[in-house]
């Protein structure tokens, strides 16, 4: 995967520390015809929010900001994993049209790095030790605490621009009580291959039927990919699980048949020492009417498959936000995992909603 930036925007105060100056300009170099310009905060960037949706994928491609890591603190959640670590990236180079990520920053919330990866890194470092070991098995993990170090972004996508990704996972390796996991739609094989995670990062490939992918995974790998992949990440000593998500809701039965054929692939892909680590999250599409508003200016077929206001209703505890009518998730997201054992039994689920 190629990225040619045409503007990078580089928070000011990175200039003020010999580090942070190198990893920027390690980023910067690889960029040579890209325009510099200095913002204040990585945040404070009018331009980005005056953007005009139509310009989506434009902006995504050619605008990456360099910024610095304020509050290094990481959040307690229990589903993807035990804490959330502090970012060391935000936005995405790819435009998964449902993505929360970008509901939080303007225009189409290109890609932010954060370059002061190394204190990042020894924030969580710190965390862990003060935690001590793991008492007892959770869902999120049997042994370590772990951390999701890609909640705001892509790092498999990020690796295609920085080292951060790798930088991480390199020091999990050496963390006593912690293991790293993220979720990634993209497939960066050569870059994963080369590090060795000495087991403690977990990649969470996310899946959905290809049919849908195509329209609403916009800019990601394809799903064949990402399940070729989870062989060759195996054997090079990660871990890795699947997050059958968001499950989208797009006609009366066909959806449901759509999941059981990528089930029937997976199965008949993944080696025996894959089967044996695999484990899963699922959980249905949240969505709503100001994002909706927004994909409609570039991406309208997606929305075919998002937009179903007929059964989509508020969240009770967040009603910007719309969800699948409960009873109709109660029930299908049982039915769901009733299938998913009937085709995937190897694979437990470790949460659902
Ligand atoms: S890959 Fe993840 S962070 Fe990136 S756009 Fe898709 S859902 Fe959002």
């Amino acid at each position: 995967m190629k990225y040619n930036f045409k503007k990078i925007y580089v928070q000011r105060s990175i200039y003020s520390d010999f580090i942070w100056r190198a990893n920027a300009e390690d980023i910067i170099k690889r960029f040579p015809g890209a325009e510099i310009v200095e913002v204040e905060s990585h945040w404070q960037i009018p331009e980005l929010f005056e953007a005009d949706a139509s310009d989506w994928m434009r902006t995504k491609r050619e605008v990456l900001v360099l910024g610095i890591k304020s509050g290094l603190s990481h959040q307690k959640n229990g589903r993807s994993a035990d804490f959330i670590a502090a970012s060391n990236s935000n936005g995405c180079l790819s435009s998964c049209q449902y993505c929360y990520v970008a509901r939080r920053k303007g225009g189409s919330n290109p890609l932010t790095i954060f370059i002061n990866i190394e204190e990042i890194a020894a924030s969580i470092r710190k965390h862990q030790n003060k935690l001590g070991a793991k008492p007892e098995p959770n869902q999120c993990d049997a042994r370590f605490w772990t951390y999701d170090i890609g909640c705001n972004a892509d790092l498999s996508a990020d690796s295609f621009v920085c080292d951060n990704p790798g930088f991480l996972v390199r020091e999990f390796a050496s963390m006593e009580n912690a293991k790293a996991t993220f979720a990634t739609k993209t497939v960066h094989d050569d870059y994963w291959l080369s590090i060795d995670p000495k087991g403690k990062t977990r990649i969470r490939y996310s899946l959905m039927p290809q049919k849908v992918a195509r329209y609403v995974d916009i800019g990601t790998s394809p799903i064949s990919e990402r399940i070729q992949s989870v062989n060759k990440l195996i054997d090079a000593g990660y871990e890795v699980h699947f997050s059958f998500a968001p499950i989208i809701v797009y006609d009366k039965e066909n959806w449901k048949q759509d999941w059981r054929d990528l089930w029937r692939e997976i199965g008949d892909t993944l080696s025996p020492k894959a089967k044996a680590q695999m484990q899963c999250e699922a959980f249905f599409l949240t969505h709503s009417a100001a994002l909706h508003e927004i994909n409609m200016q570039w991406n309208p077929k997606g929305e075919e498959f998002l937009w179903k206001p007929e059964f989509q209703v508020p969240k009770k505890t967040a009603p910007g936000t719309l969800v699948y009518d409960y009873n109709f998730r109660r029930r299908e997201i049982a039915e769901f995992e009733k299938d998913l054992a009937k085709y995937l039994p190897f694979c437990p689920v470790r949460y659902s909603f």
